[in-house]
C-alpha cells in the first residue's frame, strides 16, 4: 500500500497524522551519509518500536515486502504479524505532528537501505519510552 512520505493521512483534534515508509518497489533510494551515522541506532529503535509500541491492524492478512517478497510474519520469536501494524510517533519538535509508519519500515531500512525523512529519524531516535508507548497505551486502554 504505497503512500508518499510526509503526506497528510488525517487530522484529528489538533493533531496531524503524516505518512512515512509506505513503500512500493517502484521507489528507489540510496544511503545518505546523514543516516549512516545513525543507521544502527535507528534500526535498533525501530525494532524496539515493533516489539513494544506497535498498533496492531486487522488480524486478517499481513504485508509482504514489495522489493524482495519477504514476509516478516514467517519469522518466529516476537515478530508475528509484524507486517500488519503501524508505529505512531510524535514529531520531536512539532508536537502536533504524528508519524504513521508501517511496521515493515524496520525491514525497509535494515535490508533495503530506505532513508526515512530526517524529522522522522530524529523523532524515533530521541523519543523517550513514554513517547514511544503513547499510542500503544491508548490502544490497550480501548481494548
Ligand atoms: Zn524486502
Amino acid at each position: 500500500m504505497y503512500k508518499e512520505d510526509l503526506a497528510v493521512l488525517m487530522e484529528s483534534g489538533n493533531d496531524t497524522y503524516i505518512t512515512v515508509g509506505w513503500l512500493t518497489d517502484t521507489i528507489r533510494f540510496k544511503e545518505s551519509f546523514t543516516l549512516n551515522k545513525h543507521r544502527k541506532n535507528l534500526i535498533s529503535r525501530l525494532y524496539y518500536c515493533n516489539k513494544y509500541a506497535t498498533i496492531r491492524m486487522s488480524k486478517e492478512g499481513h504485508h509482504e515486502c514489495d522489493y524482495c517478497h519477504f514476509d516478516e510474519s514467517e519469522r518466529t520469536f516476537n515478530f508475528a504479524e509484524i507486517g500488519n501494524g503501524e508505529i505512531l510517533i510524535r514529531d520531536k519538535n512539532k508536537r502536533n505532528v504524528i508519524y504513521v509508519a508501517p511496521t515493515m519500515i524496520c525491514h525497509y531500512v535494515d535490508i533495503h537501505g530506505y532513508v526515512p525523512p530526517m524529522s522522522f529519524v530524529e523523532s524515533v531516535l530521541y523519543a523517550s519510552d513514554d513517547d514511544l508507548l503513547e499510542f500503544k497505551r491508548i490502544e490497550d486502554a480501548n481494548k
